[in-house]
């Protein structure tokens, strides 16, 4: 039986970003950027005043107070066409491209208008208050780097340069097989023996907050033929994930199924609780398929500790894994002495609340869970432990499992 740490280097090495897709601005949010965004043009586009005040010459007003002719306005979106000449001035505002002739703006509050007199009280020098062309970004200098994450400020910045196509790693499709012959759909009828699917809905789920399609197939009858059908049906998307059927029982049949269809098995069985039964193989055409216990809160786990950090691979992000950190347990813990145990917890600050229930299939565990501690197989009874962050925006770019 493997490690954890073997078995996602197994999983994790050679994952590369899905192909790119050019897409509207808008739906690249939370995508990251596959090739490169460039400047179209210097930023600020012109010299621009920073201020509401006066065009001037910084000579004329070196002297203060002074006394400027007023020569008409320049305003954002209707620039001024007048040169500005010694003695003179041009009410501008915020934004307002600076007449030719001035190289200060004066700000209105230093300022006191007399008709068309201005008269200046406080000396302006060359370039005050206004924003020279390309001082922020020149014509051609790179904007956005590849593997950038597009959030609200990256959309901003690639719309202030006219990009309304960029282009993002495509997001993994990823085919959610739940098979069992007791599940049932929500809505069903449910016999004596029947329970509703629920892994399907929890995996659904769990795939779209890693960024990722899911496409639900229909539920799996534990029969090898129907199986097979379904993971060839999966297949062609760009991960598949199956829940049930990959224990040692005599209706465990996923495991025969995935080989069947042609997924080469590169392990199954991991020491890891609660999960211990996880397949993983590929396709010789490199899609990945996870064979997830049936169990929903081995379920979880799994998919968390190997699915989600391929999703996030695929999505091209630099930061694919779920940081580790150090946690103080609130009641100590024994680490099982065969396997690592990743217990459910709610984190508060650095102190991590055990979410226990009643055993590895009791999903009320499951209920506000945001950090997995980490209870190394042989540890004994552990008062501190690492624990996985799971809380939104928690990233890393090396795997948890890495020494
Ligand atoms: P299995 O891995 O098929 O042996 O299933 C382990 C346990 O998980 C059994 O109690 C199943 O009934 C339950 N189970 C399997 N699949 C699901 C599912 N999709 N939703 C809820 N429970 C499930
Ligand atoms: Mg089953």
């Amino acid at each position: 039986m493997l490690p954890i740490d073997e078995a996602a280097r197994l999983v994790f090495d050679g994952v590369a970003p899905l192909r790119p897709e050019r897409v509207a601005l808008a739906d690249a949010r939370g995508r990251f950027l596959a090739a490169p965004l460039t400047a179209r043009f210097d930023d600020p586009p012109f010299d621009a005043s920073a201020m509401d005040g006066y065009a001037v010459r910084a000579a004329d007003v070196a002297q203060v107070p002074a006394a400027l002719a007023l020569r008409g306005e320049s305003r954002a979106g209707e620039p001024s066409s007048h040169v500005v000449g010694p003695g003179e001035a041009v009410r501008i505002f915020t934004g307002a491209v600076v007449p030719e002739g001035a190289d200060a703006v004066v700000i209105q509050e230093d300022t006191d208008r007399d008709g068309d007199t201005v008269h200046v009280s406080e000396a302006a020098a060359v370039g005050a208050n206004i924003r020279i062309t390309g001082e922020v970004i020149r014509a051609g200098a790179p904007l956005l780097e590849p593997g950038a994450r597009m959030h609200p400020g990256e959309i901003a910045f690639a719309a202030s340069h006219g990009h309304a196509v960029v282009a993002v790693h495509r997001r993994p499709r990823v085919a959610i097989l739940s098979t069992g012959d007791e599940l049932r759909e929500l809505g069903a009828p449910r016999a004596r023996g029947d329970i509703y699917d629920s892994n399907t809905h929890g995996l659904a789920a769990a795939v779209r907050e890693a960024g990722g399609v899911p496409v639900v197939l229909p539920l799996g009858a534990d029969t090898a033929a129907r199986l097979t059908g379904l993971i060839n049906d999966g297949l062609t998307c760009d991960a598949l994930v199956t829940t049930g059927g990959v224990s040692v029982g005599e209706y465990d049949l996923v495991r025969g199924a995935l080989a069947d269809a042609g997924v080469e098995e590169i392990f199954w069985k991991v020491r890891l609780k609660p999960g211990k039964p996880v397949r993983y193989g590929r396709t010789e055409a490199g899609v990945p398929a996870f064979g997830l216990p049936g169990n929903p809160v081995s379920t979880m786990v799994t998919f968390e500790v190997f699915v989600r950090p391929v999703l996030r691979m695929m999505l091209g992000d630099p930061f694919p894994h779920r940081p580790r950190r150090r946690v103080t347990l609130s009641q100590p813990a024994r680490a099982p002495d065969t396997r690592t145990e990743l217990a459910r917890a709610r984190l508060d600050g650095d102190v991590a609340h055990r979410l226990t229930g009643r055993g590895s299939g009791d999903m009320s565990s499951l209920v506000g869970m945001d950090a997995l501690i980490v209870l190394p197989e042989g540890a004994g009874v552990v008062g501190e432990a690492d624990a996985l962050d799971l809380r939104m925006g928690a990233r890393a770019a090396t795997s948890p499992w890495e020494a």
